[in-house]
């Protein structure tokens, strides 16, 4: 059968049933024909309007883009930010609930970026204590670590499959619960008729997905179906300890190595991404990645490396590569670090 044919209902409706599975929740997720930033910067256009007061959390550059997208739509935006090298407390947000008293709480859950891991779970706890509509950007978390939608009652979650789940890039998928949908349709400001319109995605109360399969890109639904079977086969929870085993595997070579994470508090880094900080004038400042080393994004050149251990590379012999790859580019030999890499990795979990 020729790949490039309409896609069928039934793997239009597959590919829903499987997002549905990756995001634990009994709702229906909607697909996005596009990569994972179109449909957060649709989530912002859907629920920013004046009046609405926001408290966007700012862990990096994802969350500095869509406070920036929610005030373009008139709403109220307050900030909490961490320095990048840090996640936010639960503190802080909390803190900030008390003293701006808005009703959404947007946040990143795990930041490739900065290589970091917010204490999601917590914060979603504060957001239901206040009655507040949550959205999360798990564009870097699912895969690498749990994103539970209905039992953390998130509102709105991003997820795409090219960073922890071995995907392509090309469809991704927005989680919504049944107040999310609510908070949409009370926004008399919320897009119609546009790519950036989730509305224009709900289904009828039937259950009738309102875009014909044949309006998703083919090619790319199929190529997904496939990434997120052998995901199904392997287990989301499997594909979860592999990228735990990486970093830790990544943490533990890297510091036989002389060098420490970028993230302060080691316990906060992200399963997806080490990231490594750099020490001046080191000799670690590469321009252009090798293999799964890669320089810092933006701001961050200069300061960190990225270890890109997710999808594929969520394996131990990617990260012996890494620490192969940093011992030459710091003229050391590699003997014990890799050997350090090899035990934790072995050792399943610990640090
Ligand atoms: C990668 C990423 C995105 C967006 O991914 P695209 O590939 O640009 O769709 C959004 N948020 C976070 C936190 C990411 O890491």
């Amino acid at each position: 059968m020729p790949q490039y044919k309409p896609l069928t209902l039934e793997e239009y409706e597959t590919l829903h049933e499987q997002f549905s599975r990756l995001l634990s929740t009994r709702t229906i997720p909607v697909l996005i024909p596009g990569e994972a930033i179109l449909g957060i910067e649709a989530i912002a256009a859907g629920i920013a309007a004046p009046g609405r007061k926001i408290l966007n959390v700012v862990t990096g550059p994802y969350g500095t883009l869509f406070g920036q997208w929610l005030e373009r739509g008139g709403a109220e935006v307050f900030t909490v930010e961490s320095s990048f090298d840090e996640v936010i407390t639960v503190e802080a947000v909390a803190a900030a609930i008390e003293q701006s008293k808005p009703s959404v709480l947007s946040f990143v859950q795990a930041e490739s970026i900065t290589g970091g891991t917010n204490p999601t779970r917590r914060i979603l706890e504060l957001a239901r204590q206040a009655g507040l509509i949550t959205v999360v950007d798990a564009v870097s978390a699912i895969g690498a670590e749990p994103v539970l939608m209905d039992e953390w009652g998130i509102d709105f979650v991003t997820i795409g499959a090219q960073k922890g789940l071995a995907g392509p890039n090309g469809i991704s998928a927005v989680g919504i619960s049944d107040r999310g949908w609510d908070f949409l349709e009370q926004n008399p400001n919320a897009p119609r008729n546009s790519i950036l319109s989730l509305l224009d995605l709900k289904r009828t109360k039937e259950g009738t997905p309102p875009r014909i399969p044949g309006s998703i890109p083919a090619l790319e639904a199929r190529a997904l179906l496939h990434a997120l079977e052998q995901v199904e086969h392997e287990g989301l929870e499997n594909v979860n300890k592999r990228h735990r085993q990486a970093s830790f595997a990544a943490v533990a070579g890297i510091k036989v190595l002389g060098l420490e994470p970028w993230q302060r508090q080691e316990q906060n880094g992200s399963p997806l991404v080490t990231t490594v900080r750099l020490p001046q004038d080191s000799r670690l400042q590469v321009e252009q990645p090798i293999g799964i080393v890669a320089p810092g994004d933006g701001a961050l050149y200069g300061h960190l490396l990225r270890l890109n251990h997710f999808g594929e590379n969520a394996r131990l012999d990617s990260v012996e590569q890494a620490v192969r790859t940093l011992a030459e580019l710091l003229g050391q030999d590699s003997a014990q670090a890799l050997a350090a890499a090899r035990d934790t990795w072995r050792a399943g979990h610990d640090r």
